[in-house]
């Protein structure tokens, strides 16, 4: 007998899938459309999909499966495992792992993704070895993580560790979330195709003219770094900006938990990791303070589309022992 793990990466547009062995390999992988506006029942179904999907495929006997993990959007109370509130996705007060421990009499253990994606990292990416970690991730949003001595930092509700919404300007721009001038309102994708916008209204020249003619179009990473490598004036102005204020918020976050490691993930700097670190450490010790930064690296993190896969192993061998 084998002991397999599933482990679960479910967004608010795809669901990954992978069956992970006791040496943490990859074995097998799924994926599937989440379609969340088909309701919380048929996203129940499509999830327990992929499950039943890997395990046929991969030819998996049920005794094999010793749990299920997954990183999911929202407010997770990972004690219970219900999701209590997600954005894009048709749940509040969802008892995911009482539906999903029914149909596959496995335990399964759930986090928030971007929480489990910074576990991920500890365990099997950028920040192994390390006990004090801060992740920040930049891509539609600015997610984050913390580990403080070892442990997953998310607060009394399990809610925090919300980065992104750190208040770099008290009279800044208006945040998703209703405050003004958050870290999320000047790095994030979102931020950066407000301010491309501002600048092509203004009349600048720019290749991405073309590109950002839809009016809610967000960005994809992909166009803007197409841009940058082409040295297009406004795409490298525009993401020096948003590395500048995400240096800020490194900056604070340094100072609060002194870190021996910061890692920088997400869409923006997989697609442009140089220009991102080189712009953040030009002007991190603005913010930081010196004998705090001197303890401190700052490095992309590794496992890009897999961290939350990981992660949700790391969350299996932190709740369950194994
Ligand atoms: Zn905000």
């Amino acid at each position: 007998m084998a002991d397999l793990f599933i482990c679960l990466d479910i967004g608010g547009s795809k669901i990954l899938g992978a069956i992970m062995n006791e040496k943490d390999e990859i074995l097998c992988r799924v994926k599937k459309k989440t379609k969340p506006k088909l309701g919380r029942d048929a996203v129940d179904d499509r999830i327990k999909s992929v499950i039943h999907e890997l395990m046929s495929s991969y030819g998996m006997d049920k005794k094999d499966l010793k749990a299920i993990g997954a990183g999911a959007p929202g407010v997770i109370d990972t004690k219970s495992g219900n999701v209590r509130i997600a954005p894009n996705m048709p749940w509040t007060d969802h008892p995911l792992r009482k539906i999903m421990e029914e149909e596959f009499q496995a335990p399964f253990v759930v986090g928030n993704d971007v929480n489990v994606g910074v576990l991920g990292e500890w365990k099997y990416g950028a920040a192994r070895g390390y006990s004090n970690v801060v992740g920040i991730f930049m891509g539609t949003g600015i997610g984050g993580g913390i580990i403080i001595d070892g442990k997953l930092f998310t607060g009394s509700g399990s809610a925090g560790a919300e980065i992104g919404h750190m208040i770099i300007n008290t009279e800044g721009p208006l945040c998703n979330c209703g405050q003004r001038g958050c870290l999320e309102a000047y790095s994030s994708k979102v931020a950066i195709t407000r301010e491309l916008k501002a600048g092509i209204e203004m009349g600048i020249p720019t290749v991405l003219k073309d590109v950002l003619k839809g009016k809610d179009e967000v960005i994809r990473s992909n166009d803007l770094k197409k841009a940058v490598l082409r040295g297009d004036q406004l795409a490298t102005s525009t993401l020096r900006r948003a590395a500048y204020y995400l240096a800020a918020g490194i900056g604070n976050l340094i100072n609060i938990f002194n870190p021996e490691i910061v890692i920088l993930g997400g869409g923006v700097v997989e697609a442009l990791e140089d220009e991102v670190l080189s712009t953040v450490k030009s002007n991190i010790s603005r913010f930081a303070w010196s004998h705090m930064l001197e303890q401190t690296q700052i490095k992309a993190a590794q496992l890009k589309d897999d961290a939350v896969l990981y992660g949700a192993r790391a969350l299996i061998s932190e709740t369950l022992g194994y």
